[in-house]
């Protein structure tokens, strides 16, 4: 058992010590952080990026819902729980992901740690980017599965691993299509080749990208033409979604069998009907409106290049999510107060969120965002980072 104490105190010196800080009242994409404070930030801290979470279509549709099916649906779906509003949820999914079938689960992380369980036991292998999320990496523990990690978008070391490791077993290779801390993208089309020549399933998370990317917001697996090789298209709804909840899409026995065998899918109760109503409409919403993603993806080119104009010159990733690279948290955190004081609220990333060294500032643009706002945040944040 730790000494929680001296743990306690411990990552209170170092800087890595988190804590709870409310959002008292958040609208249009400002927030405000103490019930006595009459100052709005701009939020550049939240996933809506598509400002969906706020969008009359989901709220009419989450009120239609309460008031046909209550507030809790009661049940797992394999008990009670099981309603018509999750079947066309995931009917909806499988369509927008390009698959047979679709399943829905209580959140993204409840997602990873139970449908990768379900595929790969101790007799098998996975394959996991370094930088994957904590889901993800829970998931592959979780499976007792022999877990080797690959540089994070290093596909010659994923390889060189197969080759090497590689028993008899099956294997799994997990990716995510945007990663969440840097904002850059796996060279899918390479990983598919790669994929398919050692005959290995292939599980991608698409979390920051469904809504966002694609034609039709299908993710980057759309966008990349890649939906069919992709075994496992898994993604969440809290995020550009403006919901809550999470999916995988496959083929339809791949669906039927993580029915029968994702103990957290199995052993936990179903979504709620509103939020399950909402996310129906968002994934009917992105489908329909091409102009969100549009409007986000400019927005972003805009900051940036106001940051590249500012001077500033290290990677920006290549999508929503900007990361500026610090180092150390305590410096992280030292500047996200900085930037707070002058409205603007983005997040110190901090390990273990990120490896040991690399804490940073993460900005996520969303549509809220108005030029002047992002304006102001870019002349902030160029006032105090070293260029
Ligand atoms: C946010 C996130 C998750 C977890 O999803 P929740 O619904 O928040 O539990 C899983 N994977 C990735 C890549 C994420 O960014």
């Amino acid at each position: 058992m730790v000494d929680l104490k001296a743990w306690l105190s411990l990552q209170r010196e170092k800087g890595g010590l988190r804590s709870l800080r409310p959002v008292v009242r958040r609208k249009n994409g400002r927030v405000t952080l103490a019930v006595d404070d009459t100052r709005e930030l701009l939020d550049f801290s939240s996933n809506d990026y598509l400002a969906l979470a706020e969008h009359p279509l989901l709220i009419a549709a989450a009120q239609q819902a309460l008031s046909r099916f209550g507030t809790g649906s009661g049940a797992s779906r394999l008990m009670s729980g099981d309603l018509s509003v999750h079947h066309e949820l995931e009917e909806a999914v499988a369509r927008l992901k390009g698959k047979e079938g679709a399943l829905t689960f209580g959140s993204g992380y409840m997602a990873n740690a139970g449908i990768i369980p379900a595929l790969v036991d101790r007799h098998d292998f996975i394959f996991s980017d370094r930088l994957n999320h904590a889901s993800i990496h829970d998931g592959c523990r979780l499976s007792g599965a022999r877990l080797l990690r690959f540089r994070h978008n290093d596909l010659n070391h994923l390889e060189d691993l197969l080759k090497e490791k590689r028993g008899r077993g099956s294997a799994l290779i997990v990716v995510e299509s945007i990663y969440s801390m840097d904002g850059d993208r796996c060279p899918l089309r390479e990983l598919v080749e790669i994929k398919e020549r050692f005959g290995c399933l292939l599980m991608v998370d698409e979390a920051h990208a469904t809504g966002v990317f694609g034609q039709n917001g299908g993710g980057v697996i759309e966008e990349d033409g890649v939906g069919e090789a992709v075994d496992l298209a898994m993604g969440t709804f809290g995020k550009a979604l403006g919901s809550y909840g999470a999916y995988v899409a496959g083929n339809k026995e791949m669906i039927d069998y993580l029915v029968n065998r994702a103990r957290s899918f199995i052993f936990s109760t179903a979504l709620p009907p509103a939020v399950a109503a909402a996310s129906l409409a968002a994934v009917q919403l992105v489908r329909r409106e091409p102009d969100l993603r549009r409007e986000l993806h400019e927005k972003t080119t805009y900051f940036k290049g106001l940051l590249r104009t500012g001077g500033y010159n290290a990677d920006l990733g290549s999508s929503q999510i900007i990361p500026i690279l610090i180092g150390e948290s305590a410096a992280a955190l030292n500047k996200a107060d900085l930037l707070r004081q002058q409205g603007i609220f983005a997040t110190a990333v901090r390990p273990p969120t990120v490896p040991e060294g690399t804490a940073r500032l993460r900005f996520s643009i969303t549509r809220h965002q108005s030029k002047a706002d992002l304006a102001q945040a870019a002349r902030a944040l160029l006032e105090i980072i070293d260029i």
